[in-house]
């Protein structure tokens, strides 16, 4: 089978040593298996991302020769694709709409702090309490038919259901099973886009034939979901890889604002790609 490998940053800044690293872990996987290296540019939060990061991005990888197969993967091309898989869920009763503000949100969760079942948590801090799941399919018409915003969540207790149980590979962890609940009844198709990340990423790297999926050891927890969505669409699911993230010398991870470890800075300052490739693996050889 040909190792397919990807490269997904979101275009919200510039490439820095820990995404450089990122990218280059990918490229080696798929050029030591004689396999093929994506780029896929993953603008759906349209308040964050730019053009201008994505021509950077790509500027940046081929300086450091980190060259890609084929042609770019831009998400917000995509809608359509996100949305029909959502439609296959939908016709499955795995999904509902969601009329909650953020603030509601915090308010319900708030109130559920004293009651005798407390909200439930995820990686990312307290999960949707389900407020909209009960709603009467009259009720959600007639808000919807009113104009009201929403997005559409995953019903997960279904969802885990139709899953049944399920496992993936992690190469550093083994087998990790899978937690379908983990993230409650996350988002599918957020209000002002139609789909979100997880659901984007999944589809993406099953229509791209992606077979193994490297990246930042962060976004481990939602491999959990990407796998039963995976499961609940009838996709292969990849190998995955999830490396350890570039910290600075006082071990916070690097970020965007990082001004001088981007990969700009550096070539601006006269480092050579070879440098910063070598820099990046030192980095992460140190967090190892
Ligand atoms: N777009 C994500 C990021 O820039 C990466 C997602 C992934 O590799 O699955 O953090």
């Amino acid at each position: 089978m040909t190792v397919v490998t990807r490269f997904a940053p979101s275009p919200t800044g510039l490439l820095h040593l820990g995404s450089a690293y990122s990218a280059l872990v990918a490229w080696t996987r798929a050029c030591e298996a004689g396999g093929r290296f994506l780029v896929r540019i993953e603008d759906t939060d349209i308040r964050r991302c730019r053009r201008e990061y994505e021509t950077e991005i790509l500027r940046d990888l081929k300086w450091l020769g980190l060259d890609w197969d084929g042609e770019v993967r831009r998400q917000s091309d995509h809608f359509t694709d996100y949305g029909r898989e959502l439609d296959r869920l939908g016709d499955r009763g795995l999904v509902y709409p969601c009329f909650c503000s953020r603030a509601e949100i915090e308010r319900e969760i708030a109130a559920s702090a004293s009651a005798p079942q407390a909200a439930l948590h995820g990686p990312d801090g307290p999960l949707y309490p389900g407020t909209c799941r009960h709603l009467a399919p009259a009720e959600r018409k007639r808000r919807i038919a009113a104009g009201r915003e929403f997005c559409m969540r995953l019903d997960a207790a279904r969802a885990a259901v139709a899953a049944g149980p399920y496992d993936f590979v992690d190469e550093g962890r083994g087998r990790i099973e899978g937690q379908p609940l983990l993230m409650g009844d996350f988002v599918l198709a957020r209000k002002d886009t139609p789909t979100s990340y997880h659901l984007a990423v999944t589809v993406d790297d099953h229509l791209q034939g992606v077979t193994l999926v490297t990246r930042g050891a962060d976004i481990l927890p939602s491999a959990h979901v990407h796998v039963l969505l995976q499961r609940l669409l009838g996709y292969a699911t990849p190998l995955y890889a999830h490396h350890p993230l570039i910290t600075d010398a006082t071990g916070r991870r690097l970020a965007k604002r990082d001004r001088d470890l981007t990969v700009q800075s550096l070539r601006e300052r006269g480092v050579s790609p070879a440098e910063v490739r070598r820099r990046a693996l030192a980095a992460a050889g140190r967090q190892a």
